[in-house]
C-alpha cells in the first residue's frame, strides 16, 4: 500500500530577482502561464499513474512568486488534483505570495480553490532594508496584504529577513516588537546569507560577525511572542506548518514542476525525485535514515528515534553532549537551545 504524499508544487517566475535570491526562478513579467500548467498537469497525471489515489495531507505552493499566478491556473491545478488524488477535507493548501502581486479579488478567488493559508514575503518593515534587498513593494503594502488575509480568517505567515550589513541586537528586537504587535500565529525569520552568483556575493558587504548573528539569533527567540519550532520558523502551538512539519519529519511528498524535489515513498522502498521527471532514483534506508536526521533536528521537537534512525547515530556522542544533544519521553532526539546554534557540527558528529 502507498502512504499518503504531501505535494510541493513549485512556480518558477518572479516580477525580478532580489540582491540576496539564489533560489530557482526566473524574472518575467509574463510568463506563459498556458504552458505552465500544462506542464504541471502532465506531471500530476504522472504521479496519479504511479502512486494511485493516495491521501493527500498538505499541498505547498512555493516559488518564486506563486500569487502572480492567474487564479485560473491555481484551480485548475486544484482540480486536476482533487481529480486525482484524496485531497483531505482538512488539506492544508499553502500559497507563498510577494505584496504587491495579490489584491483582495485574488485572494478571494484562490481562497475560493482552496488556498486556506498564505505565506507572505515581507522581508523587513523597514523601506530603505527593503530597496537594499531589492525588493519590489514597500512596508505599507505588506502591512496591507497580511491584514487582508487575516480580515479573510486563513491562517497567515510572514517570511524576514535579519542580519543585513549594520543590523544589531537592538534592531533584531525592535523588529520583534513590530511582529507581535501584527498579532501573528506564524512567521520565519531568517538570517541574511552571501549566496555565490547573487549581487550581494559581489558587493563586499560588511556583515555581521558569526558571534553577531548567533546574538541576533538568541534575540529573536527571546523577544518574539510566539515560541521557536524550527530554527528559522515560530508559530502559536497549533500554528506550525504542518507541510514542512511533514517533510521534516520524513513523510513522504511529491515536488512538481522545475526546480521541486521529492521524496517518494512506493512498496517501502524510497525513491529521490525531482520535478519534471529530472531524476528518480532508489534511496538505502542509511540514506533516507540521514536525511531525516538533518531536517528533523532542525526542530525543536527533535527526530524520531526510529530503528533506521538508531542504526546511523552515534548514541555515544549523545551521552556525551547533553548539553547540546537530549532524547526526549517521547522518542526523539532533539537539540538544546545551545545545540541549535552548532546543528551542522551536532549533525556531523551524530552521522559521521
Ligand atoms: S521574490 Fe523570492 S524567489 Fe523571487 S527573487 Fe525575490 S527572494 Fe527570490
Amino acid at each position: 500500500m502507498i502512504p499518503p504524499h504531501n505535494i510541493y508544487i513549485h512556480v518558477p517566475f518572479c516580477i525580478s530577482k532580489c540582491n540576496y535570491c539564489a533560489f530557482f526562478s526566473r524574472a518575467c513579467e509574463n510568463p506563459d502561464w498556458h504552458e505552465y500548467e500544462n506542464n504541471i498537469l502532465r506531471e500530476i497525471a504522472h504521479w496519479a499513474q504511479l502512486l494511485g489515489r493516495v491521501h493527500v495531507p498538505t499541498v505547498f505552493f512555493g516559488g518564486g512568486t506563486p500569487s502572480l499566478m492567474p487564479v485560473k491556473t491555481f484551480e485548475n491545478i486544484m482540480s486536476a488534483l482533487r481529480n486525482s488524488f484524496y485531497v483531505d477535507s482538512d488539506c492544508e493548501i499553502t500559497l507563498e505570495s510577494n505584496p504587491g502581486t495579490i489584491d483582495d479579488e485574488k485572494m478571494a478567488g484562490f481562497i475560493d480553490a482552496g488556498m486556506n493559508r498564505l505565506s507572505v514575503g515581507v522581508q523587513s518593515l523597514d523601506d530603505t532594508k527593503l530597496q537594499f534587498l531589492g525588493r519590489r513593494h514597500n512596508a505599507r503594502t505588506a502591512l496591507n496584504l497580511l491584514n487582508a488575509a487575516v480580515a479573510r480568517n486563513i491562517r497567515v505567515s510572514a517570511d524576514f529577513i535579519y542580519g543585513l550589513p549594520g543590523d544589531t541586537v537592538s534592531d533584531v528586537i525592535k523588529l520583534c516588537g513590530d511582529i507581535n504587535s501584527l498579532g501573528l500565529n506564524h512567521c520565519s525569520m531568517y538570517e541574511l546569507t552571501l549566496e555565490p552568483g547573487t549581487p550581494f556575493a559581489n558587493m563586499q558587504l560588511q556583515m555581521p560577525s558569526n558571534d553577531e548573528m548567533a546574538d541576533m539569533y538568541n534575540a529573536v527567540g527571546d523577544n518574539l511572542s510566539i515560541p521557536r519550532y524550527e530554527v528559522s520558523n515560530y508559530a502559536a502551538p497549533g500554528n506550525e506548518c504542518k507541510h514542512n512539519m511533514n517533510v521534516w519529519d520524513g513523510a513522504p511528498y511529491v515536488g512538481i514542476g522545475r526546480g521541486a524535489a521529492g521524496r517518494v515513498l512506493i512498496d517501502d522502498v524510497w525513491y529521490e525525485q525531482l520535478g519534471g521527471g529530472v531524476r528518480f532514483e532508489k534511496l538505502s534506508p542509511g540514506a533516507r535514515a540521514i536525511e531525516r536526521v538533518i531536517t528533523g533536528l532542525r526542530m525543536v521537537r527533535g527526530v524520531g528515534l526510529d530503528k533506521d534512525v538508531k542504526k546511523i547515530i552515534n548514541m555515544d556522542y549523545v551521552h556525551a553532549h547533553g548539553d547540546l544533544i537530549r532524547t526526549t519521553a517521547n522518542n526523539r532526539l532533539a537539540a538544546t537551545p545551545r545545540g541549535m546554534l552548532v546543528l551542522d557540527d551536532i549533525i556531523l558528529n551524530l552521522v559521521g
